[in-house]
């Protein structure tokens, strides 16, 4: 009898802005050792990674693919894979620095907390290498070296045992690519009011514009959340499709789960481009900056640090521009730079936890005519600007203002969020055992 190893695989960086999509790969490698009669354990993962890091594609997702298979074929698996990554990987003037890890057998534990910190901090290629040689991984770079840290960091997310949701994609045919994508957006509309509790980010419900499908050159078609991989199918055969597909594929993923957001932080420890959460007090009078941004500074008892907040956000805009000094937050989010020696963190989330009195402090009006008054100098009084009353021993008043904001959480609308950003504020599925990828086998010709 021949042992049986599970192997996984890690990927990140095949797609550039010229096109691709390291999510396009992982399906074609997937889908090709399965057809070649390896048993896949699982679903192939989609692991967003700390999405505050400018020199990452957009949504800076590594993948990882599991597959059980005998020692003596472990080579040949390792160079399907290293080929279809070759294969599938769009090199531009940009840099794409596409790598592929290997490990066998269980993930050891620091390989998970390095997946961990992947989440919301900057790691190196160097520590990527210690790294993989104390797990007893096995990293393949192609290029330059960049990939090095997401192909190791989708191996040890663990996603069969931490929060996640499910993500079905399907990708269009090659001579489709760069042409406008072809759904029925009334299906999907459909689609969305059926399974609006099970899936998510269909559509943005202010503006009705649908979010499943992308624009750019790659091959995604479209893509659909949800909660179950029952529940992403389910919603796919919803959809109606104006043109031909090439393969569709479940993932399981961190996509919907905040997990980037997990960390608290103190003010003085904040460095570029981390992701975490941060507890305290706004400390002054939130701006309107040109542009309709808001910016407020925010003081823990480390120290203090300016939030900014962009104006496409809507609601959580909104939230921002009327907060008050005193008022108790939590805030979530990325640090961009340093503005004036501060650090600056972009807010992706918005706790409002305490609120203060909003209490002003005015010039009394005037008893005779209902005018505003002025003062007349320190502790000389107030005169009507009116009509010239004086009142030499009145004092200002105070004037309480009803505070709109609520005690809750205020997040942007699902077109302004970030792919790791949780819809709403229900608790997830952890894991479910009873879950079998192979009772999900996606036949295209099913939709065509
Ligand atoms: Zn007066």
């Amino acid at each position: 009898m021949n042992m049986l190893t599970e192997l996984h695989i890690g990927i990140d960086d095949t797609d550039s802005e010229k096109g691709g999509c390291t999510t396009y790969t992982a399906a074609v490698l997937f889908q090709e050792l399965s057809s070649r009669g390896f048993k896949p354990s699982d679903f192939p993962w989609l692991v967003r990674l700390n999405p505050n890091i400018p020199w990452k594609t957009r949504g800076n997702g590594a993948l990882a693919v599991h597959f059980f298979v005998e020692e003596q074929r472990i080579e040949d698996v390792q160079s399907i894979a290293l080929e279809i990554v070759e294969r599938t990987t769009v090199a531009s003037a940009r840099g794409t620095d596409p790598a592929v890890a290997f490990l066998k057998g269980q993930v050891p534990r620091t390989l998970r907390e390095y997946s961990t910190r992947a989440l919301h901090d900057v790691l190196s290629v160097h520590e990527a290498r210690a790294v993989a040689t104390s797990a007893g991984a096995e990293v393949r770079a192609l290029m330059g070296v960049r990939g090095m840290v997401g192909s190791l960091a989708a191996i040890g997310a663990g996603l069969d045992s931490v929060e996640h949701t499910f993500e079905i994609i399907a990708y269009r045919i090659r001579k489709n690519f760069g042409s406008p994508r072809r759904i029925d957006h009334q299906s999907i509309r459909l689609m969305n009011s059926k399974y609006e509790d099970r899936t998510f980010n269909n559509l943005d419900p202010e503006s009705g514009r649908v979010l499943v499908s992308p624009h750019g050159l790659d091959p995604v078609l479209l893509g659909i959340r949800g909660y179950s991989p029952h529940d992403v199918l389910g919603a796919f055969k919803e959809v109606q499709l104006c043109e031909e597909i090439e393969r569709v594929m479940i993932f399981r993923t961190n996509q919907g789960t905040d997990a980037h957001l997990g960390k608290i932080r103190r003010a003085v420890d904040l460095k570029p481009h981390q992701s975490g959460a941060l507890i305290g007090r706004v400390d002054g009078m939130p701006r309107v900056l040109r542009g309709g941004h808001i910016i407020f500074p925010l003081r823990d008892d480390s120290g203090l640090i300016d939030c900014a907040v962009y104006r496409p956000t809507g609601a959580l805009a909104m939230a921002a521009r009327d907060l008050f000094p005193g008022d108790k937050v939590r805030v979530c989010g990325g640090v961009r730079g340093r503005r004036q020696g501060k650090p600056t963190l972009n807010i992706e989330k918005l706790e409002v936890l305490l609120l203060v009195e909003k209490i002003e402090h005015t010039n009394p009006t005037c008893n005779d005519c209902g005018g505003r008054c002025e003062s007349m100098g320190q502790g000389q009084g107030f005169r009507c600007k009116k009509c010239g009353q004086r009142y030499e021993y009145a004092s200002k008043i105070q004037v309480r203002h009803e505070r709109q904001l609520q005690p809750t959480i205020y997040v942007p609308p699902p077109r302004a969020r970030r792919h790791l950003t949780r819809p709403d504020s229900r608790p997830r599925m952890i894991s479910n055992p009873s879950l079998r990828v192979e009772d999900f086998q996606l036949r295209v010709e099913d939709y065509n």
